[in-house]
């Protein structure tokens, strides 16, 4: 599988040649060029956040969960949860958005938890948890244009990720198929059936199937 620095490497390649082909399809598109810089930087930031921050691989013990500081825990269920390189962490689409809405509301499940505190304690506290979802929501609905670019980023981060694992793994296989031979009885008790590529984990959410590490 690529290491942490390698996909960190992809997420940001990807994006410095993803920003400006974006940005020159919706100018041929005859969209304004304010409104194709604002969806092209917006895209690219969260292209970039997806990846580096929110990476499918925070279902396991990674550097990337070192990267969230003194949140690191908000992860901890998240990766308890999750399966390994299953759909619902590596899956295209659906899961880097999982993990947007997921780290939300655990930052309301956060603030609600010491709101009932210091309520219980003497202090009658507004319900900024209820107040911050409304405006937040509110604000997304009135700016979808903003909202879609966002999702839209964070969808090609996450995929980016998945499918240079999806490479790798399906590579790695294919090699030990092809050279592991009897001339190397070590290597070839190692060797795997070749049973096509997986793919099912990138689509599918009821899917047994993950790469296994070859
Ligand atoms: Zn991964």
């Amino acid at each position: 599988m690529p290491n942490t620095p390698t996909h960190d490497f992809l997420t940001v390649a990807s994006s410095v040649v993803m920003t400006p082909a974006l940005f020159s399809l919706m100018r041929v598109s005859e969209v304004s060029q304010p409104s194709a810089v604002i969806v092209a930087s917006v895209v690219c930031a969260a292209h970039n956040v997806s990846g580096l921050l929110f990476s499918p691989d925070l279902d396991l013990d990674s550097r990337i969960h070192q990267r969230w500081g003194i949140l690191l825990f908000v992860w901890k269920p998240y990766k308890w949860m999750i399966p390994h390189r299953h759909f619902w962490s590596h899956g295209l689409v659906l899961p880097p958005l999982l993990r947007l809405g997921y780290f939300f509301m655990m930052l309301l499940g956060i603030l609600f938890v010491l709101e009932s505190v210091l309520r219980y304690a003497g202090l009658p506290l507004p319900t900024w948890h209820a107040a911050i979802a409304t405006q937040c929501i509110d604000w997304l609905v009135a700016h979808p244009i903003i909202t879609l670019s966002t999702a839209v980023g964070f969808v090609t981060g996450g995929a980016v990720h998945s499918i240079a694992d999806w490479i790798v793994s399906s590579g790695k296989k294919l090699v030990r198929v092809l050279f592991a031979t009897r001339r190397s009885p070590a290597y070839a008790r190692k060797q795997v059936p070749w049973s096509g590529v997986h793919t099912r984990w990138l689509f599918d959410p009821f899917s047994d199937d993950h790469p296994r590490h070859y």
